[in-house]
């Protein structure tokens, strides 16, 4: 207990401990209420305005009706529902995989995953035999990671104890080197779709393309790719105008979908395996009903509405354009709705963000350990729904307070 308090100690003395705002009423909206303060909402990942449309409200509410509250078993035990296999069914379709299977959450999705993907269960060979094979030849599969990848990805990573290789950020020079000298039996690479601090697109035809040089699986988070890339909003394939290549794609219902849960789609006998061996699938109780039922139906919105994908891209285009004319660096992001504001230093994106927030703008610092030590920033999300006058307001005051402080890069 000691260490602990004298860590929290060492963050608030240098005032570093997180400034986390407390919302009044509807976080997700363009412009939310903080302090009693109306403030513009410049880091919510609802991409598509659907977090607060009256249509989802309504299906998720009338899911509530039909599937009550929490289905209070576990999807292996009392938890499947009729509607928890037609959503599956129908993320299946739309990522034009063979099969998909739903977690409670984005993380539970990879962290549940990775490990089993990489550590077979002993059917065949038998128990006897894989530890044997373990015993002489030390583990039998090997991980490649891009260096940016999510947490939750890095955290699976970390369970499935397997040896892992970090590849430098989208270097697919650096990627390739690291699976020529594997003598790993199992590979398997792991990339975001859309970089979530960065706000960059994987290399996706590439990935492709090595993965199957080197005879390694190849799986995609792509969270933040999901509703938002690619016409019908598919992701980062569509994007790349792909149809397959991935064999494990993840994705979410939390960002662009606007409700809760993570998911993952691929060949029948994967979503098998996974239903049986992602301990997060096997031990967590089953999503609630109402928010598949939801799901279904922000699917169904998200793939017939292009007009609000195109809305989206072309305010973070604009939103993008305009910070960079005004001398700010914004790393290699492109075609997505993340602004990655580069400031450096913790302490100046700290009181950057601080001073956005004096000027009525809602944009946190993002730090160690969600990006690189020195790599400090103000990291903007775009939605649909912003609207010209707010985006305008937001570049004049990031240049205001840019200049105040000094901290353009
Ligand atoms: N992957 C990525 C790339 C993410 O950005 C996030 C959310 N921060 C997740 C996974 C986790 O998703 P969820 O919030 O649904 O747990």
């Amino acid at each position: 207990m000691e260490e602990i308090r004298k860590a929290i100690q060492y963050l608030r003395e240098r005032d570093l401990y997180p400034d986390v705002k407390v919302i009044q009423g509807v976080s997700s909206d363009p412009e939310v209420m903080i302090d009693g303060r109306k403030v513009h909402n410049f880091c919510s990942a609802n991409y598509l305005g659907l977090a607060n449309d009256p249509i989802l409200k309504k299906a998720v509410v009338e899911g509530i009706r039909r599937y009550g509250l929490h289905p209070t078993g576990s999807r292996l035990v009392s938890g499947t529902l009729d509607i928890h296999l037609e959503l599956e069914k129908e993320t299946a379709k739309f990522k034009d995989a063979e099969d998909s299977v739903i977690f409670t959450s984005g993380v539970l999705a990879n962290i549940g995953s990775i490990p089993a993907l990489v550590n077979l269960p002993p059917f065949p060979p038998s128990a006897a035999a894989q530890s044997v094979i373990r015993r002489f030849l030390g583990s039998e599969a090997e991980i490649f990671s891009d260096e940016l990848n999510h947490g939750s990805i890095i955290d699976g990573i970390r369970l499935a104890k397997v040896k892992r290789t970090i590849y430098k950020h989208n270097d697919v020079e650096d990627l390739e080197r690291a699976l020529r000298r594997s003598r790993t039996k199992r590979k398997l690479v792991i990339t975001d779709g859309v970089f979530s601090m960065d706000g960059d697109i994987a290399p996706l035809p590439k990935l492709i393309e090595l993965s199957k040089k080197y005879g390694a699986m190849l799986m995609v988070d792509d969270a933040h790719a999901t509703g938002v890339l690619g016409k019908h909003g598919k992701g980062t394939l569509e994007y790349f105008g792909l149809r397959d290549g991935i064999d494990i794609q993840m994705g979410t219902y939390s960002k662009a979908m606007g409700l809760l849960g993570g998911f993952v789609a691929g060949e029948k006998s994967l979503i098998d395996y996974l239903r049986i061996w992602a301990r997060t699938y096997v031990f967590s109780g089953a999503i609630w009903g109402s928010i598949a039922y939801g799901a279904l139906k922000a699917m169904e919105i998200v793939q017939k509405d292009v007009e609000r994908r195109k809305r989206l891209l072309a305010n973070s285009d604009y939103l993008r354009d305009g910070l960079k004319q005004r001398g700010f660096n914004t790393l290699t992001s492109k075609d997505t709705p993340i602004i990655p504001i580069l400031i450096g230093k913790e302490e100046d994106s700290i009181r950057a963000a601080r001073e956005l927030f004096n000027e009525g703008i809602f944009a946190p610092a993002i730090r160690w350990p969600a990006v690189p030590k020195g790599m400090s920033r103000i990291r903007i999300s775009v939605m649909s729904t912003h609207t010209q006058r707010q985006m305008d307001y937001f570049l004049n005051t990031m240049e205001k307070v840019a200049a105040k402080l000094h901290v353009i890069r």
